[in-house]
This record gives structure tokens, C-alpha cells and sequence, in this order.
């Protein structure tokens, strides 16, 4: 992602993937809301998607996440 480049999670690697805080299967109207993704790397998402199969929330490992607005500003 451009605009994340560095994982929201970890804040050390480079963003590979997408992740959806609520997934899709359960939000699928959440799937393209700006407010549901946030940027991971590879590890990372992995470490959610272990998570989620055992029906935990994966929000609380972006808690340091600052979300820039989707669309940028001047600064
Ligand atoms: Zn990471």
C-alpha cells in the first residue's frame, strides 16, 4: 500500500498484504471500507490469519496503527 508502506502491525516490514480487521466473511460490506484494512507484511499476517481461525479479533495487534485518510493530504 502507498500509503502505509511500513506494516501497521509490527511497524518494521515492508507492507505485502492487506488485512481486513473485520473479515470478510463475516463483514463482507466492510471488505473495501478504508477503516477496515490495514497494511501488513507477510509475517504478520499470517499471525492474524492464526487468529481469526480461532474466532479471535485481530484489531488489538493494530492498536499503534495510525490510518492515514485514504485519499492523502497536502502534507
Ligand atoms: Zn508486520
Amino acid at each position: 500500500m502507498a500509503l502505509h508502506p511500513i506494516c501497521g502491525c509490527c511497524n518494521s516490514q515492508l507492507t505485502r498484504q492487506t488485512h481486513h480487521l473485520e473479515p470478510v466473511e463475516k463483514r463482507p460490506d466492510l471488505a473495501l471500507a478504508w477503516d477496515n484494512l490495514a497494511p501488513v507484511c507477510t509475517a504478520c499476517h499470517a499471525r492474524c490469519n492464526a487468529l481469526e481461525r480461532r474466532g479471535e479479533a485481530t484489531a488489538q495487534l493494530f492498536a499503534g496503527f495510525i490510518r492515514r485518510p485514504q485519499f492523502g493530504g497536502l502534507d
